[in-house]
């Protein structure tokens, strides 16, 4: 196992610790689409009211939501982003066209149509290199990282990892087709990230998470049925398998560079980023999502959403 394979960046998991549980991101996914009630987030997200105030409050504690009167002086409250919370958008928006390719059928609500005002145009969102404007390709990337550093970050990982534990149990529930399923599921991600870092084999994902055997092979099974991966045999005595991502489990990748790039920007963190270098232009990666037609970085508010 090559260690430096497990560059599971702070960054990454400290935007997942705040963001990264299923009911976060369902309750994230439905205050783009402009819910802002509590009853709102109750229906279209099936949080138990327990459930939804424990998430709505540590989302506000994140200074991702606040809380406001509906009006002035009115009883009743509203849920809106703040501007770390609005700076969401890009990431958000990457999933939402994640799940657009899902087939109707699997579906249970319309597929939500995006435009962009500005440029009038289908908003089609895209990950690309600030720098060189291309649009960002799995292959395209390039770590370079100290030992201190992975280390550190390993250890922050760790931590992280132990805090989701304890919140993540009993709420499993495994739906390779779904992106807030897949990154809301503690494992299922770890599982994901260090693919995206190269490692491939159940002994490696084993040896690297410290994970149960019984829930490291259900997690990868989910996973190859869904098409995140396929599965090959790499040896026949005793029989040994090797995990790699499909292309359907790399179009996952621009999402989790655009929440890492939000992290960076919104987040405060002692520790340095490790660098990344985008092979195509070989500048440090710092990654937008603009719209396919005009490639501009849509604002918020020129987001619009119909069909939902
Ligand atoms: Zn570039
Ligand atoms: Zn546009």
């Amino acid at each position: 196992m090559n260690i430096s394979h497990l560059i599971l960046n702070s960054y990454i998991a400290q935007a997942l610790d705040i963001i990264g549980d299923r009911w976060s991101l369902l309750i994230l996914r439905e205050a783009f689409y402009g819910r802002s009630r509590f009853e709102e987030f109750i229906q279209h997200t099936g949080a138990s009211r327990a459930t939804l105030s424990r998430r709505l409050e540590a989302l506000i504690d994140n200074n991702i939501l606040q809380k406001r009167p509906q009006k002035p002086g009115a009883s009743r409250f509203i849920y809106c982003f703040t501007e770390r919370g609005i700076a969401l958008a890009g990431p958000s928006l990457l999933a939402q066209q994640w799940d657009s390719k899902r087939p109707a059928a699997q579906r249970q609500r319309p597929k939500p149509k995006l435009r962009h005002s500005s440029c009038g145009h289908r908003l089609k969102p895209q990950a690309v290199c600030r720098c060189c404007g291309q649009v960002l390709e799995y292959d395209d990337v390039r770590w370079t990282v100290g030992k201190d550093q992975l280390e550190q970050q390993l250890q922050e990982l760790r931590s992280i990892h132990q805090q989701r534990r304890v919140r993540d149990s009993g709420q499993v529930k495994a739906d390779a087709d779904d992106l807030i399923y897949l990154i809301g599921d503690r494992w299922t991600l770890l599982i994901l990230i260090l693919s995206f870092f190269g490692s491939c084999r159940y002994d490696d994902f084993s040896k690297q998470l410290n994970i149960a055997p019984s829930i490291l092979a259900g997690r990868l099974k989910t996973m190859v049925s869904g098409g995140i991966m396929k599965r090959r045999r790499y040896q026949q005595h005793p029989p040994r398998y090797e995990y790699q991502l499909t292309n359907k489990g790399k179009s996952i990748f621009p999402f989790i560079m655009a929440l890492r790039q939000w992290a960076l920007e919104r987040l405060p963190s002692d520790s340095a980023a490790p660098t990344l270098l985008h092979k195509p232009c070989g500048q440090l990666l710092e990654v937008d999502v603009v719209c396919g037609h005009c490639q501009q970085v849509p604002a918020a508010a020129e987001i619009e959403l119909r069909g939902y």
